[in-house]
Protein backbone atom coordinates (compact mmCIF):
# COMPACT_ATOMS: atom_id res chain seq x y z
CA UNK A 1 0.00 0.00 0.00
CA UNK A 2 1.17 3.32 -1.01
CA UNK A 3 0.43 5.59 1.42
CA UNK A 4 1.05 9.66 1.50
CA UNK A 5 1.00 11.65 4.67
CA UNK A 6 0.14 15.57 4.72
CA UNK A 7 1.91 17.31 7.47
CA UNK A 8 1.92 20.93 8.08
CA UNK A 9 4.56 22.52 9.94
CA UNK A 10 3.35 25.07 13.13
CA UNK A 11 4.85 27.45 15.20
CA UNK A 12 6.88 25.73 18.04
CA UNK A 13 5.38 28.67 20.64
CA UNK A 14 2.88 31.02 21.36
CA UNK A 15 4.87 33.68 20.25
CA UNK A 16 3.95 34.16 17.10
CA UNK A 17 3.77 37.52 14.67
CA UNK A 18 1.35 38.26 11.99
CA UNK A 19 1.64 40.40 8.76
CA UNK A 20 0.00 43.15 9.19
CA UNK A 21 -1.39 43.89 5.79
CA UNK A 22 -2.27 40.10 4.76
CA UNK A 23 -2.66 39.06 8.39
CA UNK A 24 -1.07 36.00 7.94
CA UNK A 25 1.54 34.18 10.05
CA UNK A 26 5.12 35.46 9.61
CA UNK A 27 6.85 32.11 8.90
CA UNK A 28 10.12 33.07 8.07
CA UNK A 29 12.93 32.33 11.13
CA UNK A 30 10.33 31.15 13.08
CA UNK A 31 11.13 27.50 14.83
CA UNK A 32 8.49 25.38 14.21
CA UNK A 33 7.47 21.74 14.71
CA UNK A 34 5.41 19.45 13.24
CA UNK A 35 0.91 19.65 13.79
CA UNK A 36 0.51 17.13 16.48
CA UNK A 37 -2.56 15.53 14.74
CA UNK A 38 -0.32 14.61 12.19
CA UNK A 39 2.11 13.00 13.97
CA UNK A 40 -1.00 10.72 14.39
CA UNK A 41 -1.08 10.39 11.00
CA UNK A 42 2.28 9.28 10.27
CA UNK A 43 1.66 6.66 12.85
CA UNK A 44 -1.34 5.42 11.76
CA UNK A 45 0.14 5.23 8.41
CA UNK A 46 3.29 3.55 9.49
CA UNK A 47 1.51 0.51 11.93
CA UNK A 48 -0.59 -0.04 8.53
CA UNK A 49 2.93 -0.68 6.69
CA UNK A 50 3.67 -2.66 9.07
CA UNK A 51 0.42 -4.96 8.65
CA UNK A 52 0.12 -4.72 4.96
CA UNK A 53 3.53 -3.72 3.11
CA UNK A 54 4.43 -0.87 1.15
CA UNK A 55 5.61 2.99 1.77
CA UNK A 56 4.74 5.88 3.98
CA UNK A 57 5.79 8.76 1.65
CA UNK A 58 5.42 12.67 3.67
CA UNK A 59 4.34 15.80 1.92
CA UNK A 60 4.31 19.24 3.08
CA UNK A 61 3.86 22.83 1.67
CA UNK A 62 5.84 25.29 3.38
CA UNK A 63 9.26 27.58 3.77
CA UNK A 64 12.33 25.60 3.90
CA UNK A 65 12.70 25.40 7.49
CA UNK A 66 10.17 22.88 7.06
CA UNK A 67 12.56 20.00 6.15
CA UNK A 68 13.34 19.63 9.95
CA UNK A 69 9.75 18.51 10.71
CA UNK A 70 9.67 16.49 7.55
CA UNK A 71 13.32 14.89 8.95
CA UNK A 72 11.21 14.43 12.30
CA UNK A 73 8.36 11.94 10.16
CA UNK A 74 10.79 9.91 8.46
CA UNK A 75 12.24 9.39 11.71
CA UNK A 76 9.07 8.01 13.04
CA UNK A 77 9.05 5.64 10.20
CA UNK A 78 8.04 7.56 6.60
CA UNK A 79 10.17 6.18 4.04
CA UNK A 80 10.72 9.34 1.89
CA UNK A 81 9.49 12.89 2.27
CA UNK A 82 8.55 15.57 -0.70
CA UNK A 83 8.83 19.07 0.40
CA UNK A 84 6.65 21.84 -1.64
CA UNK A 85 8.28 25.19 -1.79
CA UNK A 86 8.15 28.15 -3.33
CA UNK A 87 7.58 32.20 -3.17
CA UNK A 88 4.72 31.48 -5.36
CA UNK A 89 2.95 29.11 -2.69
CA UNK A 90 2.88 32.21 0.21
CA UNK A 91 0.15 33.00 1.26
CA UNK A 92 -2.46 30.51 0.04
CA UNK A 93 -5.75 29.72 1.90
CA UNK A 94 -7.13 26.47 2.33
CA UNK A 95 -8.37 25.74 -1.03
CA UNK A 96 -4.98 27.23 -2.57
CA UNK A 97 -3.24 24.59 -0.24
CA UNK A 98 -5.33 21.66 -1.30
CA UNK A 99 -4.77 22.34 -5.02
CA UNK A 100 -1.05 22.16 -4.43
CA UNK A 101 -1.05 19.20 -2.55
CA UNK A 102 -3.24 17.81 -5.02
CA UNK A 103 -1.02 18.23 -7.72
CA UNK A 104 1.67 17.06 -5.90
CA UNK A 105 -0.25 13.98 -4.92
CA UNK A 106 -0.92 13.75 -8.83
CA UNK A 107 2.79 13.62 -9.66
CA UNK A 108 3.95 11.55 -6.66
CA UNK A 109 1.68 8.54 -8.46
CA UNK A 110 0.07 5.58 -7.64
CA UNK A 111 -0.87 6.50 -4.10
CA UNK A 112 -3.80 4.24 -2.12
CA UNK A 113 -4.16 6.15 0.70
CA UNK A 114 -3.95 9.96 1.50
CA UNK A 115 -3.51 10.77 5.35
CA UNK A 116 -4.13 14.02 7.18
CA UNK A 117 -4.17 15.17 10.94
CA UNK A 118 -7.51 16.33 11.95
CA UNK A 119 -6.77 19.82 11.84
CA UNK A 120 -3.83 21.85 11.81
CA UNK A 121 -3.16 23.45 15.33
CA UNK A 122 -2.18 27.27 13.91
CA UNK A 123 -5.40 27.80 11.82
CA UNK A 124 -7.64 25.46 12.89
CA UNK A 125 -9.88 25.34 9.85
CA UNK A 126 -9.79 21.49 9.28
CA UNK A 127 -10.21 22.15 5.57
CA UNK A 128 -7.53 20.77 3.99
CA UNK A 129 -7.96 17.50 3.75
CA UNK A 130 -11.62 17.02 2.70
CA UNK A 131 -10.56 19.90 -0.14
CA UNK A 132 -7.80 17.17 -1.38
CA UNK A 133 -9.93 14.20 -1.13
CA UNK A 134 -12.97 16.63 -3.76
CA UNK A 135 -10.12 17.98 -5.88
CA UNK A 136 -9.11 14.15 -6.31
CA UNK A 137 -12.40 13.18 -6.53
CA UNK A 138 -11.48 10.25 -3.75
CA UNK A 139 -13.87 8.96 -0.98
CA UNK A 140 -13.10 10.46 2.29
CA UNK A 141 -13.50 9.72 6.03
CA UNK A 142 -12.87 12.57 8.40
CA UNK A 143 -12.47 11.77 12.17
CA UNK A 144 -10.83 8.51 11.94
CA UNK A 145 -10.02 7.03 15.44
CA UNK A 146 -9.37 3.56 13.78
CA UNK A 147 -8.27 2.44 10.32
CA UNK A 148 -8.43 -1.32 9.62
CA UNK A 149 -7.21 -2.70 6.04
CA UNK A 150 -9.95 -4.95 4.62
CA UNK A 151 -8.48 -6.40 1.72
CA UNK A 152 -5.96 -4.55 -0.95
CA UNK A 153 -9.24 -2.55 -2.03
CA UNK A 154 -10.63 -1.71 0.72
CA UNK A 155 -10.19 -0.23 4.28
CA UNK A 156 -12.74 -0.22 7.45
CA UNK A 157 -12.62 3.09 9.35
CA UNK A 158 -14.31 3.96 12.67
CA UNK A 159 -15.36 8.05 12.69
CA UNK A 160 -15.21 9.38 16.22
CA UNK A 161 -17.99 11.92 16.26
CA UNK A 162 -17.92 12.83 19.77
CA UNK A 163 -21.69 11.54 20.55
CA UNK A 164 -21.89 8.82 17.93
CA UNK A 165 -19.52 6.33 16.25
CA UNK A 166 -19.68 5.74 12.88
CA UNK A 167 -17.79 2.28 10.71
CA UNK A 168 -17.40 3.03 7.69
CA UNK A 169 -16.01 1.24 4.37
CA UNK A 170 -14.29 2.85 1.80
CA UNK A 171 -13.06 1.61 -1.53
CA UNK A 172 -9.00 2.92 -2.11
CA UNK A 173 -7.45 4.98 -3.03
CA UNK A 174 -8.83 7.15 -0.48
CA UNK A 175 -8.60 9.90 1.88
CA UNK A 176 -9.12 10.00 5.88
CA UNK A 177 -8.09 12.28 8.47
CA UNK A 178 -7.26 11.01 12.33
CA UNK A 179 -7.84 12.17 15.70
CA UNK A 180 -5.29 11.90 18.13
CA UNK A 181 -7.47 8.73 19.98
CA UNK A 182 -6.08 6.66 16.84
CA UNK A 183 -3.09 6.00 18.31
CA UNK A 184 0.04 6.84 20.52
CA UNK A 185 3.06 8.52 18.47
CA UNK A 186 6.10 6.46 18.70
CA UNK A 187 9.23 7.68 20.02
CA UNK A 188 12.18 8.72 17.80
CA UNK A 189 15.05 6.68 19.05
CA UNK A 190 18.39 7.95 18.51
CA UNK A 191 19.09 5.37 15.50
CA UNK A 192 15.78 6.70 13.67
CA UNK A 193 16.88 10.21 13.78
CA UNK A 194 19.88 9.22 12.41
CA UNK A 195 18.51 6.91 9.42
CA UNK A 196 16.04 9.66 8.94
CA UNK A 197 19.15 12.15 7.76
CA UNK A 198 19.70 9.45 4.74
CA UNK A 199 16.32 9.03 3.37
CA UNK A 200 15.52 10.73 0.43
CA UNK A 201 13.82 14.26 0.71
CA UNK A 202 12.56 16.01 -2.70
CA UNK A 203 12.14 19.65 -3.02
CA UNK A 204 9.19 20.98 -5.70
CA UNK A 205 8.60 24.67 -6.45
CA UNK A 206 5.67 25.80 -8.62
CA UNK A 207 8.14 24.68 -11.75
CA UNK A 208 8.32 21.18 -10.75
CA UNK A 209 3.90 20.95 -10.88
CA UNK A 210 1.12 21.37 -13.65
CA UNK A 211 -0.28 24.46 -12.03
CA UNK A 212 -3.00 26.73 -12.70
CA UNK A 213 -1.14 30.14 -11.68
CA UNK A 214 -4.37 31.82 -10.89
CA UNK A 215 -5.16 29.55 -7.76
CA UNK A 216 -1.79 29.77 -5.96
CA UNK A 217 -0.44 31.91 -3.42
CA UNK A 218 -1.66 34.95 -1.70
CA UNK A 219 -4.03 36.05 -5.30
CA UNK A 220 -4.95 32.76 -6.13
CA UNK A 221 -6.65 32.22 -2.47
CA UNK A 222 -10.22 33.74 -2.24
CA UNK A 223 -10.30 33.60 1.75
CA UNK A 224 -8.93 36.56 3.36
CA UNK A 225 -8.36 36.80 6.85
CA UNK A 226 -9.73 39.88 7.74
CA UNK A 227 -8.77 40.25 11.75
CA UNK A 228 -6.92 37.85 13.82
CA UNK A 229 -6.98 39.03 17.69
CA UNK A 230 -7.56 37.34 21.00
CA UNK A 231 -11.05 38.25 22.33
CA UNK A 232 -11.69 40.34 25.95
CA UNK A 233 -11.92 37.30 28.28
CA UNK A 234 -15.41 37.99 30.02
CA UNK A 235 -14.38 38.43 34.20
CA UNK A 236 -17.16 36.98 36.59
CA UNK A 237 -16.67 38.54 39.92
CA UNK A 238 -18.46 37.52 42.65
CA UNK A 239 -19.82 39.87 45.31
CA UNK A 240 -20.47 39.39 49.44
CA UNK A 241 -23.82 39.74 50.69
CA UNK A 242 -23.81 41.43 54.37
CA UNK A 243 -23.35 38.75 57.08
CA UNK A 244 -26.98 39.85 58.56
CA UNK A 245 -30.29 38.00 56.81
CA UNK A 246 -32.01 40.88 56.87
CA UNK A 247 -29.30 43.26 55.13
CA UNK A 248 -28.09 40.02 52.87
CA UNK A 249 -32.00 39.98 51.58
CA UNK A 250 -32.07 43.85 50.69
CA UNK A 251 -28.98 43.69 49.01
CA UNK A 252 -29.83 40.28 47.08
CA UNK A 253 -33.25 42.47 46.13
CA UNK A 254 -31.04 45.35 44.97
CA UNK A 255 -28.91 43.72 42.80
CA UNK A 256 -31.79 41.95 41.06
CA UNK A 257 -33.66 45.27 40.66
CA UNK A 258 -30.43 46.86 39.45
CA UNK A 259 -30.16 43.87 36.68
CA UNK A 260 -33.61 44.41 35.79
CA UNK A 261 -34.57 41.03 36.86
CA UNK A 262 -37.52 42.44 39.15
C1 LIG B 1 -4.75 32.80 12.06
C2 LIG B 1 -4.94 32.21 10.70
C3 LIG B 1 -6.22 31.98 10.29
C4 LIG B 1 -6.44 31.40 9.04
N1 LIG B 1 -7.71 31.17 8.67
C5 LIG B 1 -7.95 30.65 7.47
C6 LIG B 1 -9.29 30.45 7.07
O1 LIG B 1 -10.24 30.70 7.81
N2 LIG B 1 -9.50 29.94 5.83
C7 LIG B 1 -8.47 29.66 4.98
O2 LIG B 1 -8.73 29.24 3.86
N3 LIG B 1 -7.18 29.80 5.35
C8 LIG B 1 -6.89 30.32 6.56
N4 LIG B 1 -5.60 30.52 6.94
C9 LIG B 1 -4.52 30.09 6.07
C10 LIG B 1 -4.14 28.67 6.44
O3 LIG B 1 -3.18 28.65 7.48
C11 LIG B 1 -3.55 27.92 5.31
O4 LIG B 1 -4.44 27.83 4.26
C12 LIG B 1 -3.06 26.53 5.67
O5 LIG B 1 -2.15 26.09 4.70
C13 LIG B 1 -4.11 25.40 5.77
O6 LIG B 1 -5.12 25.66 6.66
P1 LIG B 1 -5.11 25.04 8.12
O7 LIG B 1 -3.86 25.40 8.80
O8 LIG B 1 -6.41 25.45 8.73
O9 LIG B 1 -5.09 23.44 7.89
P2 LIG B 1 -6.16 22.32 8.31
O10 LIG B 1 -7.14 22.18 7.22
O11 LIG B 1 -6.66 22.53 9.70
O12 LIG B 1 -5.15 21.10 8.31
C14 LIG B 1 -5.63 19.77 8.29
C15 LIG B 1 -4.52 18.88 7.85
O13 LIG B 1 -4.15 19.19 6.51
C16 LIG B 1 -2.76 18.98 6.33
N5 LIG B 1 -2.12 20.25 5.94
C17 LIG B 1 -2.52 21.51 6.23
N6 LIG B 1 -1.67 22.40 5.68
C18 LIG B 1 -0.72 21.69 5.04
C19 LIG B 1 0.42 22.02 4.28
N7 LIG B 1 0.80 23.28 4.09
N8 LIG B 1 1.17 21.02 3.77
C20 LIG B 1 0.82 19.72 3.96
N9 LIG B 1 -0.26 19.34 4.67
C21 LIG B 1 -1.02 20.30 5.19
C22 LIG B 1 -2.23 18.44 7.66
O14 LIG B 1 -2.35 17.02 7.63
C23 LIG B 1 -3.23 18.98 8.65
O15 LIG B 1 -3.32 18.22 9.83
C24 LIG B 1 -5.35 31.08 8.18
C25 LIG B 1 -4.06 31.33 8.63
C26 LIG B 1 -3.85 31.89 9.87
C27 LIG B 1 -2.46 32.17 10.33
Amino acid sequence: MKIVVCIKQVPGSNRVTFDPVTHNLVREGMAGRMNPFDENAIEAAVRLREQVGGEVVLLSMGPDATKETLHDGMAMGADAAYLLSSRAFAGSDTLATGYVLDQAIRKIGDVDLILFGRQAVDADTGQVGPIVATELDLPQATFAAKIKPLDDQHVVVNRDLGAVTQTVQLTLPAVITVRAEANQPRYESPVAIQQSLTKPLTTWTDQDLTLDTHRIGQAGSPTIVRKVYAPDKATRAAKPLPQEPKAAAKALLDILQAQGLL
